[in-house]
């Protein structure tokens, strides 16, 4: 009944082998250097070329970060109208707008930062009105926020395709000169939005300093396949399926408030057993749960794949020998329904393993509210929880499940998707590699000029488990 667990961990200094960089004062974010989240290590040995990119975008981050000379000179460009190809600036940026949910605005963080360090930008965030309090700051000296003052910010929420600064339009109505370039790769993003993944847009983006961008979507495994970033990506990242893992655990450290949540719940419920278990579960039915066939799939999985020990519905009670062997089962779910049924049925029933079960289900918060900051920290939390287990259930199509499998570095079993309301049979798989999902990607041969599918090109990038049509590295 042993459940292998998923990767072999690799551990050294608090400093995460030197992905993290040291300096930081250690009591303004205590997640940063915890050794509850580094005691679980990583789950590889990141490249010293990665360390060193790295250590290299800190200090461009810092040389051209709010405020500095570069930035003020890049922002007065800006503000004066002056054309991106004329324009003298020493930084150029890449302005992230917040969007979507939680685990979204994670992957697509993490995106937008790997896209920035391939083309020496620095990433600024928009903290819209919700992104405060989450994260704290990844790099020394120098915020990642975008100041309150920044010329566009009041355009933000107006940009979209129709935009004349958006690179799909621009393309449309042949104009290319702007003082700025808006990117929409949003999930409705069209073909000509789409060439922002040809090496030769890329050649034109590349003078234009600042790129602002909008997306709900984990665009790397796009990244590797276009040639301009093929060497660079494979030196960062001789192991594609640690991409996500590192960027995650290098830039989101949970702030004070959300660790107190995280180490709290943690204390209390999950760390005096021998194993936690973590069961992810995101329903996109319409209508309100808990659904039968939806408990069905989850008990029909953790069973068949030896998660959780099935229970005896015969027997009152079931002898064993000295103290049980206990296993914490972590739910998360908006509804509260799912975890009350599989805790009530380990309280009614003996296991026929003998071990000792607990269900826990830190909240069930009905449905989603992007924009209320005790719901976000709450969520943010309860992802990092989940990654601290030791094996993983999720749910297919949830960026939430995603991030915790890549914080985690944890190999998921994925539910299926349900259709028509019935279970799914088999009722889960396990994930090929730890890395998310891009679930909106471009299908199109840049040089040939025509529709290809871009998950048969190369061996590291396959189309998803849990959506067919989606692409993940491998
Ligand atoms: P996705 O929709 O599953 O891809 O994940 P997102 O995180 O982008 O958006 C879903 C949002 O709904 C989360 O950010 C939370 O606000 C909320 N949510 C969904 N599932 C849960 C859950 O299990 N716990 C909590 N606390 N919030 C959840």
């Amino acid at each position: 009944d042993a459940v292998p667990i998923s990767v072999p961990r690799w551990i050294d200094d608090k400093l995460l082998a030197g992905l993290l960089p040291a300096g930081f004062d250690e009591t303004s974010c205590l997640s940063r250097y915890d050794s509850l989240i580094n005691r679980k290590g990583l789950s590889a040995k990141p490249s010293s070329y990665l360390i060193s990119r790295l250590r290299k975008y800190e200090a461009l981050h810092r040389e051209c970060g709010p405020y500095t000379e570069s930035y003020n000179k890049t922002v007065k460009d800006l503000r004066s109208g002056v054309p991106s190809q004329s324009s003298s600036a020493a930084c150029k940026y890449l302005v992230w707008i917040s969007y979507s949910g939680l685990g979204n605005r994670i992957l697509t963080i993490a995106s937008a930062f790997l896209y920035a360090l391939l083309t020496n930008r620095v990433l600024l965030l928009d903290p819209g009105l919700d992104m405060t309090d989450l994260f704290c700051e990844p790099f020394p000296h120098a915020s990642w926020f975008l100041p309150p003052d920044f010329p566009l910010r009041a355009q933000f929420h107006h940009l979209n395709q129709k935009s004349a600064h958006c690179y799909g339009k621009m393309i449309k109505d042949k104009s290319v000169t702007a003082s700025f370039v808006y990117l929409h790769l949003a999930h409705d993003y069209d073909d000509q939005d789409k060439l922002f993944f040809c090496d030769e847009d890329q050649r034109f983006l590349d003078q234009v300093p600042w790129l602002l961008v909008r997306t709900d979507n984990y665009f790397v495994p796009s990244l590797f396949l276009m040639p301009s970033f093929e060497q660079e990506l494979n030196q960062l990242f001789p192991n594609r399926e640690t991409v996500f893992h590192f960027l995650a655990r290098y830039l989101f450290h949970p702030t004070n408030r959300v660790w107190g949540l995280v180490i709290r719940y943690y204390e209390a419920y999950l760390a005096n057993v021998d194993e936690r278990v973590g069961i992810q579960i995101r329903v996109f039915d319409t209508g309100t749960g808990p659904f039968q066939h939806v408990l069905d799939q989850i008990l029909a999985c953790v069973f068949k794949e030896n998660l959780l020990p099935d229970v005896n519905r015969k027997q009152a009670t079931i002898s064993s020998s000295g103290k049980p062997k206990s296993k914490a089962v972590l739910m998360t779910s908006l509804s509260s329904g799912y975890s009350e049924k599989v805790r009530d049925m380990y309280w009614e029933f003996p296991t026929t393993t003998g071990e000792a079960v607990g269900v826990f289900q830190p909240s069930h918060e009905g449905y989603q509210q992007t924009e209320n900051q005790m719901h976000n920290q709450k969520a943010w939390a309860e992802m990092y929880l989940l990654s601290l287990t030791d094996v993983l259930v999720t749910s297919s199509w949830s960026t939430f499940g995603y991030v915790a499998q890549g914080l985690g570095g944890l190999k998921p079993w994925i539910l299926y998707k349900p259709e028509n309301r019935t279970a799914p049979d088999p009722p889960c798989q396990r994930a090929m590699s730890m890395e998310p999902c891009f679930h909106a990607p471009p299908f199109y041969d840049c040089k040939a000029k025509k529709g290809i599918d871009t998950g048969k090109l190369v061996p590291h990038v396959r189309h998803c488990e849990d959506m067919s049509w989606g692409l993940k590295l491998v």
